[in-house]
């Protein structure tokens, strides 16, 4: 298993022009955890939200040290009441909540017949349910508030199939509608932004089981970006005028086909 919360020296630029409430789910690794640490390095303060709290707490203490605003909450984003309750949380600890980034997600690939349904199951619950109780969480917050922005860690795999891709695309597919579908129905004061990055360093792909898929991604995996790029597409997305929608980011290594 590979580290990949991102490492190096961590800089606090101070309070942004707007400091903006974000709340992060799945901040304890990769693009989470490098959103995290750079939306609250521009002076936001944020949530970060995930089931290991270990990872989460020494992400906040650096956050913290470097004169940052961070909390730590556990979070399964399978469990409706736990995600309620985080954004509750957020809101009474900071009086408001501008951005959720959907990012939480596994991708547990393998050919269709193999017939892993647990494996299906728990993307299912985790990328489209848990991106939906998300929704839920913080929609009546952004109405009343008459802002808000969600964005939405989908993935390359939300615009294309590759073989052992089939059920993790159609969760990102999912993904991509139901921001999509948020854009056509709300309110043009709340934003939504659709991230899909192609591959890109952190632990997603050391949870696949299947032999064979995880032989495929030996070569798939070869090129990749640095978490912070996506982060960064996100911080790009905030930082937009009210009257300007980024809808959707696309980001990929060069060399990645
Ligand atoms: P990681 O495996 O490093 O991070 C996944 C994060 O999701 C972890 O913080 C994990 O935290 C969290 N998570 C998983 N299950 C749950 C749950 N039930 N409740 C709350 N949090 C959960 O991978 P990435 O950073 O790469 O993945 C982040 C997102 O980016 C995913 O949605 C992924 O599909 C997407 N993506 C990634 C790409 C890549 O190549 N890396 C490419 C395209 C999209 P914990 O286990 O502590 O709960």
């Amino acid at each position: 298993m590979t580290d990949a919360t991102p490492s190096g020296t961590y800089v606090h630029d101070g309070a942004p022009s707007a400091s903006k409430v974000v709340l992060v789910t799945g901040a304890s690794s990769g693009i989470g955890a490098a959103t995290a640490l750079r939306l609250a390095g521009k002076g936001h303060r944020v949530v970060l939200g995930a089931r290991r709290r270990d990872r989460l707490d020494s992400l906040v203490t650096r956050i913290r040290g470097a004169g940052g605003v961070a909390q730590a909450r556990e979070l399964d984003v399978t469990n409706p009441a736990n995600m309620r309750a985080v954004v509750d949380n957020a809101v009474e600890e900071h009086g408001r909540l501008d951005v959720l980034v959907a990012n939480a997600g596994v991708m547990l690939l393998s050919r269709l017949d193999a017939l892993l349904l647990d494996e299906w199951q728990r993307m299912v619950q985790v990328n489209v349910l848990g991106l939906l109780h998300g929704v839920a969480a913080a929609l009546p917050y952004f109405q009343r508030q008459e802002s808000g922005h969600f964005v939405t860690i989908a993935s390359i795999g939300a615009h294309q199939v590759v073989g052992t891709s089939a059920v993790y695309s159609a969760t990102k597919y999912a993904a991509w509608a139901v921001t999509e579908g948020l854009r056509l129905e709300l309110d043009p004061r709340i934003r939504v932004t659709t991230v899909s990055p192609g591959v890109v360093e952190s632990e997603l792909a050391d949870h696949i089981t299947d032999p064979y898929a995880q032989e495929l991604m030996r070569t798939y995996r070869r090129a990749s970006i640095p978490p912070d790029t996506v982060a960064s597409a996100v911080q790009y997305a905030l930082d937009q005028p009210p009257e300007v929608d980024i809808n959707e980011i696309i980001l990929r290594p060069a060399a990645q086909r």
